[in-house]
């Protein structure tokens, strides 16, 4: 954990259900994709997904989760529903898979170098009373450590490049997306945002 244990990250847990392919399932050719997803059999088994738990870091695997999966699929399928006899089957007796999506506070992802947050917020502290100030020095970032985390939802799309971000930062390349979506992304944001917003006047409530 150590410098990066202060990212600000919260979970969102969620729960995948298999289901047994039977021979009007087996008709099912691509993924179905709307409030809820269901996926062709692979293995013998489909995945339906997926539940959404903000603040929620635990794994177990939860029968109650299986029947919001379920009933979920009822509204986006019903006629696969009805095939695996959705109604009725207990849902104590599915398999499935529970795991947790990390989002930042702002839902976008974080990558980049890591900064040691208490030199930081020292060197920086002008942010305080003004948080356009520029600064021109190099900020104290901890040599050899880089971030990528916070994907969310959507890791299998941002999870791959942002690791390319990593790769590039860490050999000293140039790095593959544009300098205003690199800022975006930067695990300092949020250090620079905490500064501006602590010197701001109490907000009346
Ligand atoms: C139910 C569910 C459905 C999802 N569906 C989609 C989807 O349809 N599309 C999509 O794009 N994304 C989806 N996601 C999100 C996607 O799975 C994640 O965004 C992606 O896996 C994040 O990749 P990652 O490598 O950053 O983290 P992870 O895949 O979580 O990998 C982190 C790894 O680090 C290991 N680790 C943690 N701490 C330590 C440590 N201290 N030392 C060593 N190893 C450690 C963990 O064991 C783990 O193997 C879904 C997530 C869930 C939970």
């Amino acid at each position: 954990m150590g410098p990066t244990a202060a990212l600000p990250l919260k979970p969102i847990r969620g729960q995948l259900t298999f289901v047994d392919a039977n021979a009007a399932s087996g008709a099912l050719r691509t993924v179905v994709c709307g409030e809820s997803y269901v996926a062709p059999a692979r293995a013998g088994r489909h995945c339906i997904g997926a539940t959404f738990d903000v603040a929620d870091d635990a794994v177990d695997l939860r029968p109650d989760d299986h029947r919001r999966n379920l009933d979920r699929l009822a509204q986006l399928v019903p006629v696969l529903h009805a095939a695996f006899d959705g109604d009725r089957v207990d849902p104590a007796t599915l398999g499935g898979r529970a795991s947790v999506r990390w989002v930042t506070p702002d839902y976008l992802p974080l990558a980049g170098a890591v900064c040691d947050s208490a030199v930081f917020a020292r060197r920086y502290a002008a942010l305080a009373r003004d948080a356009t100030t520029h600064f021109d020095d190099v900020a104290p970032w901890l040599p050899g450590l880089y971030v990528t985390t916070g994907h969310g939802s959507r890791g299998l799309v941002t999870a791959p490049l942002l690791g390319e971000v990593i790769a590039a930062l860490a050999f000293d390349e140039p790095a593959p997306l544009p300098v205003d979506v690199m800022r975006a992304l930067a695990p300092t944001r949020f250090d620079a945002r905490r500064l501006a917003r602590s010197g701001r006047p109490p907000q009346p409530s």
